[in-house]
């Protein structure tokens, strides 16, 4: 299976930065083989201009979020059918910041993930414990019940991703060690698998402070199939070092 590299470019970039990002990232992606599929997901607002950048490079490019609903009154939320309109193939739903900010439950998250699926985009599904759950010992406890609530019941290793995203590992510098990731990789394989989904390709993509120093480590590891990078993403030379990192 070929490995995912997604940028998520959280609300970072001015049009001018997207541009130039964009385009050099595409150009490296022409002139090479890369070592995995490539994603980049901006902000809302900069999603025609990036796919339109990225167009035959190669490159896919996905929101940051979409609403439950196909359409309909809801002021400020972005409809899943209009991102794949827009160029876009993939859209993150349920990221730690969306739970946190916008305090989305694992209902909320499994009807935007619905919603991207009957828009015909890949939703990559975020799950991941906070620190306190981690010091209190229930790691696993929450990835079931994240993956459970989260992950709707048409979702196949072909049609979904899923992110392990450890909250304490977002953002800090904080990385997670082959034996944080590992076994939770496994887990959600597992969890896929006994639902009586198709879990055959399931890419498990890891996120939290993934850099071009520690990605070959974290890309080895038992069930990773990608990683979702935030900060390094932002930094063309770095993000291209965790492409050329897939084992
Ligand atoms: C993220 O926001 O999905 C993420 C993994 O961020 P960072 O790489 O900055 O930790």
């Amino acid at each position: 299976m070929e490995y995912l590299i997604a940028g998520n470019w959280k609300m970072n970039g001015s049009v001018a930065f997207a541009q130039e990002l964009a385009a050099n990232l595409a150009a490296k992606n022409k002139a090479g083989a890369p070592r995995a599929a490539v994603l980049l997901c901006p902000q809302a607002p900069l999603l025609s201009l990036v796919a339109g950048i990225c167009a035959g490079s190669g490159i896919a490019v996905g929101a940051q979020d979409c609403h439950t609903a196909d359409k309909g009154a809801h002021t400020g939320d972005i409809a899943a059918g209009l991102i794949a309109e827009l160029g876009c193939s993939y859209v993150i739903v349920g990221h730690s910041e969306r739970r946190a900010d916008h305090g989305e439950t694992d209902a909320a998250v499994r009807a935007k993930a619905e919603a991207a699926l009957r828009a015909g985009l890949t939703p990559i599904i975020c799950v991941g414990e906070t620190d306190a759950e981690r010091e209190k010992g229930q790691t696993s406890e929450v990835i079931a019940r994240q993956v459970k609530g989260s992950v709707p019941q048409a979702a196949t290793g072909g049609n979904c991703v899923i992110a392990y995203e450890p909250v304490w590992a977002i953002g800090t510098g904080k990385t997670a060690t082959v034996a944080d990731i590992a076994p939770v990789h496994t887990q959600i394989h597992g969890l896929f698998g006994e639902s009586g989904r198709i879990g055959a390709g399931l890419r498990v993509l890891y996120g939290g402070s993934v850099k071009g120093s520690n990605a070959a480590t974290i890309l080895a590891c038992a069930g990773v199939g990608g990683a979702l990078v935030g900060g390094a993403s932002l930094d063309p030379e770095d993000f291209w070092k965790i492409v050329g990192a897939c084992p």
